[in-house]
């Protein structure tokens, strides 16, 4: 007989942990399933031993209970403006106020009270950004630091599991609709559960399956912009004046060739460049960063994407940046690395060009070679355009040695039809964070579990 739930969450994320911990306050069956392995089981062998990639499936760095949030930097970014399209589903105000009541969630499992990107220092670095033809867009963030991020959803997760009932390694194929309402979902392994309410959570890993599921009901999707770029690592020194005040510093700027928008993002001083392989059963390797609140290492990463939205009859933005991944896997059987001095000069980085090199890779297993064979020629335009207008506010980012890893892709790409209350097309079948292309980080994922969860429960 199939087991039946008042509320099934499909992925153990910070999106799928929220929205369980907001209905564990009240008095229902929950079930939570999780594809990947439990918290403290998971390890990364390319991280761990500095061997490539394998890569895994699932890949143990983005999958498991704490969800690509349990390896993540842990900025808490704490302001509606960046990271994710929540303002669009619940107005700003109320964004704020629920980002203001996650964050008091945190704290309580043991984030650090200290918060940068606040302050007088903060005005005077928007205006010399002003001057370099930057935005800097000002926030309030906490850093928890990998180690500690890991931490803190363990404790969210020991004080939640004896509320509820969890599976790990237990991937969702399929969802169960009958007549416009969810019913239940079915497990890879062909094992059935039933449920009245649905919250999907299964994060960027689980996007793809997502968007094929909701082909299959025949629900509205929406393209979101395809966000390509590299990770850029360069000396810690060289950002610490924006560092030391932002911790993240959120620019943004329109390159003058193309007038597209260029942006970096996850920006970690004294981190780690990592490598990480996504698309389940059928993976490609891109780039990430991350970094330990107190083990530091003497460079400082961040992203450098592109926004760019395409015309119609263009649909398909996870396929479009697999397929660009993918030509940079091919030619470096995983991650490309190159000096943006060779970039500018037309030659390929090598070994020895990048051991003579000041700027030290911080990822061992990168493989020297040329970015403009796997990115087309509009990306590296826009990409040294804004690393050119970045070096007037901090001289030495665009450097002969400053290290490009490619390629970089976020995968946040289609979305549902969703109410204001992130409920789809299918009567009490929920999406929430990073898969649902609602949120692009721990803070709106964590909100956007919790908008779902309260629904829930104000229905019942
Ligand atoms: C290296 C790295 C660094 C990052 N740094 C930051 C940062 O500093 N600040 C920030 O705000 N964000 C950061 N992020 C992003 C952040 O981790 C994500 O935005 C956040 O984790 C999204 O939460 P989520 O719950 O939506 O999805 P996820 O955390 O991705 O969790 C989804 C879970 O669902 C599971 N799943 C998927 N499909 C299925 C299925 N069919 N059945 C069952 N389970 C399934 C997956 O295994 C996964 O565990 C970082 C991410 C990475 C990878």
């Amino acid at each position: 007989m199939t087991k039946k739930y008042d509320v099934i969450i499909v992925g153990g994320g910070p999106a799928g942990i929220f929205a369980a911990l907001e209905l564990a306050l009240d008095d229902l069956r929950i079930l939570l399933l999780e594809g990947g392995r439990d918290i403290d089981k998971r390890q990364c062998p390319a991280r761990d031993t500095g061997q490539p990639c394998p890569p895994c499936s699932p890949c143990d760095l983005v999958c498991g209970l704490g969800g690509a949030g349990a390896f993540s930097d842990g900025k808490l970014t704490l302001t509606s403006r960046v990271g994710g399209r929540l303002p669009g589903y619940l107005g700003e105000d109320q964004t704020e106020a629920l980002i203001k009541y996650v964050d008091e969630v945190y704290l309580k499992f043991g984030a650090p009270d200290k918060l940068y990107g606040t302050g007088k220092k903060v005005d005077k670095l928007r205006q010399q950004a002003d001057l370099a033809g930057l935005k800097l867009v000002p926030m309030p963030i906490r850093h928890l630091g990998t180690e500690h991020c890991r931490l803190v959803l363990k404790a969210m997760w020991d004080n939640l599991s004896p509320h509820i009932e969890s599976r790990l390694r237990t991937a969702v194929s399929s969802i169960i609709v009958e007549r416009g309402k969810v019913k239940g979902v079915k497990t890879e392994a062909g094992e059935s559960f039933e449920c009245d309410y649905l919250i999907l959570a299964p994060g960027r890993e689980g996007a793809d399956w997502l968007a094929k599921e909701a082909e299959r009901l025949k629900l509205t999707m929406h393209s979101n912009p395809v966000d390509v770029g590299v990770r850029v690592e360069v000396p810690a020194a060289v950002m610490a004046p924006l560092t030391d005040v932002l911790y993240e510093s959120k620019l943004e700027f329109l390159s003058k060739s193309f007038d597209d928008r260029v942006r970096t993002f996850c920006m970690c001083p004294g981190g780690e460049v990592i490598m990480e392989s996504t698309g389940g059963c059928d993976p490609v390797i891109t780039v990430n960063g991350h970094s330990y609140a107190e083990r530091k290492t003497e460079n400082t990463n961040f992203a450098l994407l592109v926004s760019t939205a395409f015309t119609k009859p263009f649909n398909q933005p996870i396929a479009y940046g697999r397929y660009l991944a993918r030509l940079a896997n091919i030619l470096s059987s995983g991650v490309l690395l190159q000096r943006l001095g060779d970039l500018m000069e037309g030659r390929r980085s090598t070994p020895e060009r990048i051991e003579r090199g000041l700027t030290k890779p911080t990822l061992q297993n990168a493989t020297p070679g040329d970015l403009s064979f796997a990115l087309p020629y509009r990306y590296i335009t826009d990409l040294v355009e804004m690393l050119q207008a970045m070096d007037k506010l901090v001289p030495g980012v665009a450097s002969h040695h400053t290290l490009l890893y490619g390629i970089e892709v976020k995968f946040y790409s289609s979305r549902p039809q969703l109410s204001p209350s992130l409920e789809t097309e299918v009567g009490n079948m929920f999406a929430v964070g990073d898969g649902a292309g609602v949120s692009r980080g721990l803070i709106q994922a964590s909100v956007s579990g919790v908008v779902a969860a309260r629904e829930i429960v104000r229905r019942r």
